[in-house]
C-alpha cells in the first residue's frame, strides 16, 4: 500500500478518546505519517470543544472536528466520528453513542451506556438484535479545504450480557459477525481487520498515499 519513496507527513488526529487513540496509532504503524494528537500540539481542551459533536450525522461531526483542530493546529488533520446503530432502536444511539446514557439521565460513560443498551433491548430476541458500528473519517489538508470523507461499517448483534475485557465503549456487547466473537474478546489485530474504524482509515490512507504518489 505504501512506498518507501513517500516522505513522512505530519498528521494531526483530532481526538482525545483513549480507545480511539490506541487503535488509530496502531492502524498507522509503519505508514509514512507522523501522527500528532491534540496534547502533542499543546492544544488544551477549550470550552467550545463540547459543541463539536452536536451535528445530526457522523459526517457533519467528523468535518466539524477536523476543521476545528486543523484551525487550531494548522497542520493536515484527520477526524473521525463513529457510533453504534441498533436496528431495534431505529438506529439509536447513533451519533449520540458517546453520551447516550447521559442524555437520558442514566449516568455517564461506557458502563452507563452499556447498561442502558441492555435495558432498552430487554426481551428482544437474538434475531432482532442486529446492529452495526459506523465510522466516518474526514481529512483536511488545510483548515478551509474541501474535506476528503470515507465511511465504513461493520455488522454485528447486541449480546444479552457483556463478554471480554478488550476494546472500549460498546465492545463488550457487540458480537461481530465477521469474527464470531464480541469485539471486547478479540485481539486488537482482529478487531482492526474488520472494524468500521480499521476499514475507514485504511481506505483513507490509500487515497492519501495515491494522491502523494
Ligand atoms: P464520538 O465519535 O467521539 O462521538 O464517540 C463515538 C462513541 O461511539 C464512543 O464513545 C463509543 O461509545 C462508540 N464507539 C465508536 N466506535 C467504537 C468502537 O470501536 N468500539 C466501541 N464503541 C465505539
Amino acid at each position: 500500500m505504501t512506498s518507501p519513496s513517500v516522505p513522512s507527513r505530519k498528521l494531526l488526529i483530532a481526538t482525545r478518546n483513549e480507545g480511539k487513540i490506541r487503535e488509530i496509532r496502531d492502524l498507522f504503524h509503519g505508514l509514512p505519517f507522523q501522527l500528532a494528537f491534540p496534547v502533542d500540539q499543546f492544544l488544551e481542551r477549550l470550552p467550545d470543544e463540547g459543541d463539536l459533536e452536536r451535528g445530526t450525522s457522523f459526517a457533519e461531526n467528523a468535518v466539524a472536528k477536523a476543521r476545528y483542530f486543523a484551525k487550531r493546529g494548522n497542520v493536515p488533520t484527520l477526524a473521525e466520528d463513529s457510533g453504534l446503530e441498533v436496528d431495534a432502536l431505529e438506529g439509536a444511539p447513533g451519533v449520540f453513542s458517546a453520551r447516550w446514557a447521559e442524555m437520558h439521565g442514566a449516568g455517564a460513560g461506557d458502563a452507563a451506556n452499556n447498561a442502558l443498551l441492555l435495558e432498552r433491548l430487554a426481551g428482544v430476541p437474538d434475531a432482532q438484535r442486529t446492529a452495526r458500528y459506523r465510522c466516518v473519517v474526514a481529512y483536511l489538508d488545510t483548515p478551509l479545504a474541501k474535506p476528503q470523507l470515507v465511511e465504513a461499517t461493520c455488522e454485528g448483534r447486541v449480546l444479552t450480557e457483556p463478554r471480554g475485557t478488550g476494546g472500549f465503549g460498546y465492545d463488550p456487547l457487540f458480537f461481530s459477525l465477521d469474527l464470531e466473537m464480541a469485539f471486547a474478546e478479540a485481539p486488537l489485530p482482529a478487531k482492526q481487520r474488520v472494524s468500521h474504524r480499521g476499514r475507514a482509515i485504511r481506505a483513507l490512507v490509500e487515497v492519501l498515499v495515491r494522491r502523494a504518489g
